[in-house]
């Protein structure tokens, strides 16, 4: 069976409502993140998720994903728990932002990870073609374990091009006899941070950055105890590009198979 294109209508998170069309962006962080002249990119492969061939064409935006909204938010989650979320992060994570230095403890990293998991829940409700599940949205929500697995991998970048934008490739595939996986990664610049966000709905699969001079330069969060931020390497505009196309790549070489 193929995925179907989501009809979805409450909130992502606890399918109530009203809704309320917000910024994806608090207003902390929208007073530090740059506008941008870089579009928002999102990619689908067709080969395998016969929906996408409808919109196999790259969406573009300008502006980056500062002035990126969402309407599939009720109002009680927004002004409750992650209004919460947004003052318990806000300190923790602008000096990533902002490209200043700061000791990240292990409570500080599990909480970006959790603020970067709602994030990419809030980005990817805006597609047609949701790449995740929505039990792993439930997941987030509840703070329950999660189906599937989620990496986030951070890194510093000072290029303007990736000031507030996001490239994003997803695909799926469905092997005999077994559940329809799918796979996507997020590639996202906010000021002067670089996340790169990989999912995968089965657990059972570790999807690895493809280029392995990269693994060591990216911090994958999870594998920390704790993060002396900014790393020494800065990424340059082509190192993001590459990055961001790195599923692509990978799913182009066979990747899984
Ligand atoms: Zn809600």
């Amino acid at each position: 069976m193929s995925k179907k294109v989501s009809k979805q209508t409450g909130c992502i998170f606890c399918n109530g409502g009203p809704l309320s069309k917000e910024h994806i962006w608090a207003k902390w962080a929208h007073q530090i993140i740059p506008s941008s002249p870089f579009s928002t990119i999102k990619s689908v492969s067709g080969d395998i998720i016969s929906e996408a061939k409808k919109i196999n064409k790259d969406q573009r935006r300008q502006g980056g994903t500062k002035n990126i909204t969402t309407g599939r938010i009720c109002m009680k989650c927004n002004s409750g728990w992650m209004s919460r979320l947004e003052n318990e992060i806000k300190n923790t994570f602008s000096p990533l932002i902002q490209g200043h230095p700061v000791k990240l403890e292990r409570h500080d990293l599990s909480k970006i990870f959790r603020y970067v998991c709602v994030k990419v829940c809030v980005i990817d409700s805006r597609d047609k073609l949701p790449a995740l599940d929505k039990n792993f949205v439930q997941a987030i929500y509840s703070e329950t374990d999660a189906p599937g697995r989620i990496q986030i991998y951070l890194s510093k970048t000072e290029t303007s091009d990736w000031g507030s934008g996001l490239k994003s490739y997803s695909t799926g595939y469905k092997p005999a006899s077994d559940e329809r996986i799918t796979i996507a990664s997020y590639t996202w610049g906010l000021g002067k941070l670089l996340i790169h966000i990989l999912y995968c709905s089965s657990k059972k699969i570790e999807v690895e950055v493809c280029h392995p001079g990269l693994i060591n330069i990216l911090a994958q969060i999870t594998s920390k105890k704790e993060l002396n931020w900014p790393p020494s390497y800065v990424f340059t505009a082509n190192d993001a590009d590459y990055v961001a196309q790195s599923l692509a790549i990978l799913h182009r070489a066979g990747f899984p198979v």
